[in-house]
C-alpha cells in the first residue's frame, strides 16, 4: 500500500523520541493514529494559506483591492463548502469555527423539540440538551434502531432529528437517507453530524435529503477554526443571530436592530478568512478524489480490525453488527488494563499515536460499560505499516506488560 495514495501531507515524515530504544534506535517515524481528532494540513492547503497570507483584509466592508480579494476568497470557501456538502441551490452556507459551533448555531434556530440518539460525540448532543432533548437508546441492530427511531417519532411532535454520519468511537453510522425518510415522514428536519463522515466518504445533501450538515475543517486535512453549517434558509433566517455584532445587520438604532438573512445573520465580527480559505481548498482536494479516500480508509479499517481481533485479550467496540461500511475509526479496549497506560506505551516504545479516554461521548461508554478505551483513527497519511506496528505494540503489551 503506498504511503500517501492520494494528496500529499505537511509534517508527513515526522520522526518522534522513543522512550525506549528499539533496536537502538531513539526515534521512530511517527505511525499517527489519530485522525479522527485533528488531520495534519494538506500541502495544497498550506500553499493557499502561504498566498493568502500576504494579501488578506476585511471582507465584505472595505472598497480596497486587497478587501475585494479577501472577500472574493472567502465567498468562493462558501462555495466550494456548499459543493462539497452537495448543498441545493436554496441551502445557505454558514461559515463556523467548527462542528460544535455550527450545531450551537442550529440550537438558536430550531423552532421545536430535538431528537437525539446517545450514541453521539457531545458536539451532538450537548446543544441538544440544553434545549431539553429526548435522547433515544441506540441498542441492538441497525433495523431495531431505525424502528425505535420510528417509534419515538410517532409518540411525539419533533422538528429535528440530530444524527451522526459516522460514530466518532466506532466509525459506524445508520445509513442517513432511511434516517431522513423515517424522519421527515414525521415532520422532523434531519441534521447530520458530518465532522467524521466527511474526511472519509462522500456526503450530499441533495442525494440523501438531509436537511443540515456540520463539518470541521481541522478533520478535513486544514487548520483549526474555521467550519460549517450548511443547510435549509427558513429556520436560519429566522433564528437568533449566533453572535450580535457587526456584519450581521442591515440597519441599528439606539433603540433597536434589523439583522440580515443567513448566512451573514449568524458570521457577526471579523470573519476567520485565511481558515475559510483553508477549508474551501480543503473540500475542493478532497471532492476530487472520494473514492481513493475510501479505497484507503476502507482497506486499513479492514487491516487494523483483522489484526486486533486476532489478539487474545482484545475487545473491538461495535455499536451495531450490520451496520454497513464504517469508516476507519476504530475503538478497542484490553480488558483488565488501563487504557491510558497501553495509549502511552505504544507511543513512548512504538512511535504510535493513539487516543485514550471516553471519546466525548460518555453516555456511549457507559452504555457499554466501559470507563475508557483505546482508539485508533485513520486518515491520508496512514499506512499498513503504521497499523501492523499499532497491532503488534497491543499483542507485545499483552504478552510482555510495558
Ligand atoms: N462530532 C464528531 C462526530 C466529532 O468526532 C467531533 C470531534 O471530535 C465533533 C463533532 C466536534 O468537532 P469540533 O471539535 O471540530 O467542533
Amino acid at each position: 500500500m503506498p504511503q500517501n495514495p492520494v494528496l500529499p501531507l505537511v509534517g508527513a515524515d515526522t520522526t518522534v523520541p522513543l522512550t525506549v530504544p528499539r533496536e537502538g534506535a531513539t526515534s521512530i517515524a511517527y505511525a499517527n493514529l489519530d485522525y479522527a481528532a485533528s488531520a495534519p494540513a494538506l500541502s495544497a492547503v498550506a500553499d493557499a494559506v502561504d498566498r493568502a497570507l500576504p494579501l488578506y483584509a476585511s471582507v465584505h466592508r472595505g472598497a480596497g483591492y486587497l478587501s475585494q480579494v479577501s472577500t472574493a476568497l472567502y465567498e468562493q470557501s462558501r462555495i466550494a463548502v456548499g459543493r462539497f456538502t452537495g448543498a441545493r441551490d436554496e441551502d445557505v452556507v454558514v461559515i463556523t469555527r467548527n462542528t460544535t459551533d455550527s450545531l450551537n448555531l442550529l440550537g438558536g434556530c430550531v423552532p421545536g423539540r430535538v431528537l437525539v440518539l446517545d450514541i453521539e460525540h457531545h458536539a451532538n448532543l450537548l446543544p441538544w440538551q440544553r434545549h431539553g432533548a429526548d435522547v433515544l437508546a441506540a441498542r441492538g441492530t441497525v433495523a431495531e434502531t431505525l424502528d425505535a427511531l420510528s417509534e419515538a417519532l410517532a409518540g411525539a411532535e419533533y422538528a429535528l432529528v440530530a444524527v451522526t454520519g459516522a460514530s466518532n468511537v466506532t466509525g459506524e453510522a445508520l445509513p442517513i437517507a432511511e434516517v431522513v425518510q423515517v424522519s421527515h415522514g414525521a415532520g422532523a428536519r434531519v441534521v447530520v453530524d458530518a465532522a467524521q463522515l466527511a474526511p472519509h466518504r462522500p456526503f450530499s445533501l441533495a442525494a440523501t435529503g438531509a436537511d443540515y450538515v456540520a463539518i470541521s475543517g481541522h478533520k478535513l486535512y486544514a487548520p483549526y477554526g474555521a467550519g460549517a453549517l450548511v443547510g435549509r434558509r427558513d429556520w436560519l433566517d429566522a433564528g437568533t443571530p449566533y453572535l450580535a455584532g457587526g456584519g450581521a445587520v442591515t440597519n441599528v438604532t439606539a433603540e433597536e436592530t434589523t439583522w440580515e438573512p443567513a448566512p451573514q445573520r449568524h458570521e457577526a465580527g471579523s470573519p476567520n478568512v485565511i481558515g475559510a480559505i483553508a477549508l474551501g481548498v480543503a473540500c475542493t482536494q478532497l471532492e476530487a478524489v472520494t473514492a481513493e479516500l475510501a479505497a484507503h480508509d476502507t482497506a486499513l479499517r479492514d487491516r487494523l480490525v483483522t489484526g486486533l481481533e486476532a489478539i487474545d485479550g482484545v475487545a473491538v467496540l461495535r455499536l451495531w453488527p450490520d451496520s454497513a461500511d464504517p469508516t476507519a475509526v476504530v475503538s478497542f479496549s484490553l480488558p483488565g488494563h488501563d487504557a491510558g497506560l497501553v495509549a502511552a506505551y505504544l507511543s513512548a516504545e512504538h512511535g504510535v499515536g493513539v487516543r485514550d479516554g471516553r471519546f466525548c461521548a460518555h453516555p456511549l461508554l457507559a452504555a457499554r460499560e466501559l470507563d475508557a478505551g483505546l482508539r485508533a483513527s485513520i486518515g491520508l497519511g496512514s499506512t499498513a505499516e503504521h497499523v501492523d506496528r499499532l497491532v503488534a505494540g497491543v499483542a507485545q503489551y499483552l504478552s510482555t506488560g510495558p
